[in-house]
């Protein structure tokens, strides 16, 4: 029965669960939130594990940073954070290295003690190459960045295992999410805020949803229950594009990850909780160990949980986690965008909605922004809700 149905939200990620919260609280209209999987909280859903009561983030490790004090202030509204700053290491050819890529991983690397201005010389002739030319893929974007012998060691393979993909067929906004720094500075985000959920990721959704206008039923696909919705029905649609729309315009590649877990009879198994794998010969991209996320918890020291992830294109059975976002993704994003513009009563959102790779930041703040431009006038000058290019 929808009849007491004001919105309806496809999708209990962060993009979702913001626009279901806006709605209810400042609009005090009633939302249908439903999600095909059983529980809520999208992608950044995290589980205390029953055998030791580790939290385990059930999708891949989610760390939470911005820039963005209007997606801080907001957040901390339903949750407080730990202090945790990421840090990485990469093993390559059976030596740690410090990761993003820094004066620490330079010196080690070509086993020379460098100052800052011998680093950034020493590189840029390692990027000789590239010289007054524009990078135009991944690769070219990393030696340009680099220079080709920390690419060949650090990136190239890394890169080859995660997207399963050429990095000269991939766009290069991907490797500048990673920084290069002529410090020590090890950080793995630059962000200003940065810090894990006290209470677990999922604790921060059921804050959030808690309204008695909101409600949840998990379980349910959208695409099972779209032809008994009432006609004009405004929805927010934050599942895959191409689904949507039957996949008539073609597929959008995305990849998906294999997470393999083991609970291993010891206290400490790696000494952090992100070490990446360089060489193409190990099969995964990276080893989590969960109880190093929250040093601030007393857990048990007799068992640690790993999760190896191993990456590869996903099918349509698979869960689409990061868009690939080669040339021809690009030409079939927007014949959707141009369908998206005729379905007025629907707005597409999210990561997979928008086939963007959008941190949890981000979606959160695209959210907050789509309740003010779409939603809002939607609800109190009956403007359209979709139909947006
Ligand atoms: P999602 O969280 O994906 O939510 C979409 C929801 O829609 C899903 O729950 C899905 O089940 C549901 N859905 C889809 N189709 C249907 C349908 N037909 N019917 C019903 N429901 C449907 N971000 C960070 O900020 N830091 C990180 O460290 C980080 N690490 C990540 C690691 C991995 C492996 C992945 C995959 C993502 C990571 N992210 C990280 C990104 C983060 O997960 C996203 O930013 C966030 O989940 C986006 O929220 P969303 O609501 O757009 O999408
Ligand atoms: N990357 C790499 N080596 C590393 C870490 C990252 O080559 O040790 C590259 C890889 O192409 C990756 C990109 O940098 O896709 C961005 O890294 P990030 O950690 O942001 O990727 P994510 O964890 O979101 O998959």
């Amino acid at each position: 029965d929808f009849s007491k149905v004001d919105l309806l939200i496809v999708g209990a990620g962060f993009y979702g669960a913001t626009i279901a919260e806006r709605v209810a609280n400042e609009l005090q209209k009633n939302v249908l939130l439903i999600d095909r999987r059983s529980h809520i909280g999208g992608n950044a859903y995290s589980e205390f594990d029953g055998e030791t009561g580790i939290e385990v983030h059930r999708y891949g490790a989610h760390l939470f940073h911005t820039p963005n004090e209007v997606v801080w202030t907001y957040l901390n509204r339903f949750t407080a954070f730990t202090d945790y700053k990421h840090r990485v290491y990469s093993t390559y050819r059976d030596q740690v290295y410090s990761m993003p890529i820094n004066l620490g991983t330079i010196s080690q690397f070509f086993n020379r003690r460098l100052s800052p201005d011998q680093a950034r010389a020493l590189i840029a002739d390692h990027a000789a190459e590239m010289a007054g030319r524009h990078p135009a893929n991944l690769e070219e974007k990393a030696i340009s960045l680099i220079g080709r012998p920390l690419y060949e060691a650090f990136i190239r393979g890394y890169t080859a295992k995660q997207w399963q993909t050429d990095p000269r067929d991939l766009p290069e906004h991907i490797i500048t999410r990673l920084p290069v720094r002529y410090t020590f500075d090890n950080r793995y985000f630059n962000d200003k805020y940065e810090g894990l959920p006290v209470d677990g990721y999922t604790a921060i959704f059921e804050r959030m949803l808690k309204h008695p206008k909101i409600q949840i039923a998990l379980g349910v696909d959208f695409f099972s229950l779209k032809s008994s919705l009432p006609a004009g029905l405004p929805i927010v649609y934050t599942g895959p594009i191409d689904r949507y729309f039957d996949y008539s315009e073609g597929e959008l590649g995305w990849r998906t990850i294999d997470f393999e877990k083991e609970t291993l009879n010891t206290g400490d198994f790696q000494g952090m909780a992100v070490m990446n794998y360089a060489d193409e010969t190990i099969p995964y991209t990276r080893i989590l160990e969960f109880r190093h996320f929250n040093p601030e918890r007393s857990y048990q020291n007799e068992k640690t949980v790993v999760v190896r992830e191993y990456s590869r294109s996903a099918k349509r059975a698979d869960e689409p986690y990061y868009p690939i976002d080669t040339r021809q993704d690009k030409e079939v994003f927007l014949r959707y965008r141009e369908r998206a513009e005729a379905e007025t009563n629907v707005h597409f959102g999210g990561r997979l909605g928008t086939y963007r790779y959008l941190d949890m930041h981000q979606a959160i703040g695209a959210a907050l922004k789509a309740f003010d431009s779409r939603v809002v006038p939607h609800f109190t000058e009956g403007r359209a809700i979709g139909g947006e290019k």
